[in-house]
């Protein structure tokens, strides 16, 4: 199978950087994970869209950003997607879920899924390793709607508006998602340099410098709307190497080396079997047997990745035996 890769690049030069991030393994097992919980089943096909593209761009941000935490990005819907969520760590491990109430026609855009009545909302959460005591995480929200009220329709756009309001910073960000893949491009001007970048007071004239550029800077704007050419079926389907040329051919491209693999983006939950096992323990044993007269097997998902675990009556009977009173394993032959 394609691993998940990240790559970086700065346009020589230029004020201008660039990253694409496709996810293919990580994005698969996120899909599988969920497909395979029997109390959920896969999610439609407008759902898993939406939630790759949150996927995808949640790695753009947390690669784009020197932070030590998660970058968490939600949307809080008011349609039948209700919430839809998508983590990411520093070491670009990352997670993602939806939930879904009620029915969804198989073409729903942005607006039916999750801003029905314009009120749902977009949250870019970053929340430190190590807080300091009374420490809040950092959360930035943004409306599903344009400056007039129009409902936009694409996460690209509502992205690329939290980006300029919170970082002053023009931003272009192109999104695909579908079963097999999802993938992102993003397009940056780098912040103005010079006496001000520097702590303490003068960063209030780094912004302002940063607000003057808005929009104007012409090298920014070509590699733009370049960026903005790129399809969604190229982006699921073509390699990288590919996409840089075809979009960039008359740029100079200063790359990094692609992160892939434990170093790439990778799918990462913290749940598992044994703190599943823990939890029925917690239980106790009459609620554990109670729940298998009832099903005939304890099952747990994870609410997360969508994981679902299942004890049947010998496996919870073995929770409850004392290690001392374990049958012994069959004996290895040699
Ligand atoms: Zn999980």
């Amino acid at each position: 199978m394609v691993v998940s890769e990240l790559h970086k690049f700065l346009f020589d030069g230029l004020p201008v950087r660039g990253m694409i991030v496709r996810l293919t393994d990580a994005w698969q097992e996120i899909l599988a994970r969920r497909a395979s919980n029997t109390s959920t089943g896969a999610y439609p096909a407008p759902v898993a869209e939406l939630l790759g593209e949150m996927t995808a761009a949640a790695t753009l941000m947390q690669a784009n950003i020197k932070f030590n935490g998660a970058l968490i990005l939600q949307i809080f819907g008011d349609g039948p997607v209700k919430v839809a969520v998508a983590e990411v760590k520093p070491d670009l491990s990352l997670r993602a879920t939806a939930k879904v109430v009620g029915e969804l026609s198989p073409d729903a855009h942005l607006p039916e899924m999750v801003n029905v009545t314009n009120k749902g909302r977009c949250a870019i959460t970053l929340d430190p390793k190590d807080k300091l005591p009374g420490q809040q995480p950092y959360q930035g929200v943004v409306p599903l709607h344009g400056d007039r009220g129009e409902k936009l329709d694409r996460l690209s756009e509502v992205l690329q508006h939290y980006m300029l309001q919170s970082e002053q910073l023009d931003t272009t960000l192109v999104l695909a998602a579908d079963d097999k893949v999802a993938a992102g491009l993003l397009i940056q001007r780098l912040p103005v340099k010079g006496d001000a970048n520097l702590e303490g007071t003068a960063a209030g004239d780094r912004d302002q410098a940063n607000e003057d550029q808005i929009g104007r800077n012409e090298d920014y704007n070509r590699i733009s709307i370049l960026a903005s050419s790129l399809t969604r079926d190229e982006l699921l389907t073509l390699d990288v190497e590919t996409i840089l040329r075809r979009l960039f051919w008359e740029e100079k491209l200063l790359r990094f080396e692609p992160q892939a693999g434990m170093l790439g983006p990778h799918f990462a939950c913290t749940c598992g079997r044994e703190r599943v096992a823990q939890m029925i323990r917690g239980l106790g044993v009459e609620e554990a047997e109670g729940i298998l007269v009832e099903r005939g097997d304890v099952e747990v998902g994870c609410d997360f990745c969508g994981k679902q675990y299942r004890f049947d009556a010998v496996d919870v009977a073995q929770l409850f035996t004392a290690p001392g009173d374990q049958v012994p394993a069959s004996p290895v032959m040699q």
